[in-house]
């Protein structure tokens, strides 16, 4: 059993991590930069520990900062986060090597899910649907040019070690190709040094539907029902929710399994997302296989009941899952609203001083996020400040209390995304969960 554990990462994440911990009794170290000295989590921390300069690759990405940290406050585990080092299996693997437990999954299967060509190629095994495409190792433009020929446009170009949307280009028709082609390696190689792409068939208006895995050292895994994330822009998630609209209960099932099969094949450990893109026509395919705890997991949570925190960290102890696929259940509707430090219009960062602040509350309605009045937003890191989740017996009750609870929060001093949510509300098609992963785009382009 641990005694302590270190965060290593910032903001509502570590706050959300160091929360559960203490309810089970474990003692909790923070890490933090030198822009985050009045930072929330390193007030709620047992201990803190400074490790380096405001940037992240001076101190967030820091393997060596990190074990030291751990070392000197004899935490014996770490739990990542998500974004910063949770995805990197270099540091998965010093963890093991300096004898600290990394709170995730074994190297081997974030290695295997780095990459989404060699991830489709393990999928394609394991029999998991895939998006009819190439993925594999001869990068010529010629033969790639040829194999969107022969998938059909439009087609999209993916990064291979990509993630964030960013190398992706959509491509209409075949004499646009070798264009986009060469700004996506350009994008590529600039975000992720590695310019290696795949080709799939871009679906005109599918949602995004991903499946929450958990599974435990000692062969077992279920999943726990799945979250919509369609509601994007630029490919980033905006607002999640759980279960998704108008999901037929043997597709859940179907997609269940699917990703339970995807987890195995690659010999999976703790809490992951199994990301699939869906068609109205029922049709779904594997996208990419998320290793760490994703930012919406809480919407899981509150439709199942269950603390996936609480559940990373005793399979980290190496203790089995004490849940059996027949005994997971989900109640209710759960929706998530990420708030950002932004131009609800512009989508232009704005961090600064938060001068005001009230967080809503009440029944069934959380907030995860590291805000206080008198915090000063730093301008180095994510700028998503807070998530709102609420929850209903019904979706239409849900909705109810989203409204409700954003017209109660308070951010003084930046501008914030909330406008854009309660914007979103009064829009009849959110308002039926009729929406793909268009949607947002077009309607912020009506708008306009
Ligand atoms: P990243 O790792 O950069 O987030 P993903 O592969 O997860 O990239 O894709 C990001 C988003 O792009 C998805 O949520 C979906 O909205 C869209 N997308 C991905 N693949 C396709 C596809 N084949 N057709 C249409 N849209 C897609």
């Amino acid at each position: 059993m641990f005694t302590k554990i270190l965060i290593a990462n910032r903001g509502e994440i570590a706050c959300r991590v160091i929360k559960t911990a203490r309810r089970l009794g474990i003692k909790t170290v923070a890490v933090y930069s030198d822009a985050d000295t009045g930072a929330r989590h390193v007030a709620m921390a047992d201990e803190a520990v400074h490790i380096g300069g405001s940037a992240a690759r001076e101190s967030y990405l820091v393997v060596d900062k990190i074990l030291d940290a751990t070392r000197r406050t004899g935490a014996q585990a770490i739990h990542p986060g998500y974004g910063f080092l949770s995805e990197n299996a270099g540091f998965a693997d010093a963890c093991a090597r300096a004898g600290v437990v990394f709170i995730g999954p074994p190297p081997s299967a974030i290695r295997a899910m780095g990459s989404k060509s060699e991830a489709k190629k393990i999928m394609e095994k394991a029999k998991v649907p895939l998006v009819p495409g190439y993925h594999g190792d001869d990068q010529s433009p010629d033969l790639l040019a040829k194999e969107a020929e022969r998938i059909g446009f439009p087609v999209l170009i993916k990064a291979s070690a990509g993630g964030g949307g960013k190398g992706m280009r959509v491509v209409e028709t075949a004499e646009k190709f070798k264009d986009a082609l060469e700004g996506a390696k350009r994008e590529a190689k600039a975000s992720f040094a590695d310019d290696h792409v795949l080709v799939e068939k871009y679906l005109s208006r599918p949602r995004h539907i991903e499946i929450q895995v958990f599974a435990d050292s000692h062969g077992g895994c279920v999943y726990l029902f799945e979250r919509d994330c369609s509601i994007q822009r630029r490919h980033q998630k905006v607002i999640e929710e759980a279960p998704a609209p108008n999901m037929d209960p043997a597709r859940r099932k179907q997609m269940g399994e699917a990703a339970v099969a995807a987890a195995k094949a690659i010999g999976y450990v703790g809490a992951g997302t199994v990301e699939f893109i869906a068609n109205q026509d029922g049709s779904f395919y594997f996208m990419e296989m998320n290793t760490r705890l994703q930012v919406e997991h809480p919407v899981t949570e509150a439709i199942t009941g269950l603390d996936l925190v609480r559940e990373q960290i005793r399979v980290a102890e190496g203790h089995g899952l004490t849940l059996r696929q027949e005994d997971v259940q989900f109640r209710g509707h759960a929706i998530e609203c990420r708030i950002n430090a932004e131009d609800p219009r512009t989508f232009a960062p704005s961090p600064g001083l938060v001068k005001g602040y009230h967080a809503p509350g009440g029944m069934n309605v959380r907030v995860d996020s590291g805000l206080y009045a008198g915090y000063k937003v730093p301008p180095y890191y994510d700028s998503m400040i807070a998530k709102l989740i609420v929850y209903g017996t019904t979706r239409e009750g849900a909705l109810r209390r989203l409204r409700r609870a954003l017209e109660e929060y308070v951010i003084e001093g930046m501008k914030t995304t909330i406008p854009l949510h309660q914007a979103l509300l009064s829009d009849p098609d959110f308002l039926s969960g009729d929406y793909t992963i268009k949607w947002l785009e077009e309607w912020l382009a009506r708008e306009d």
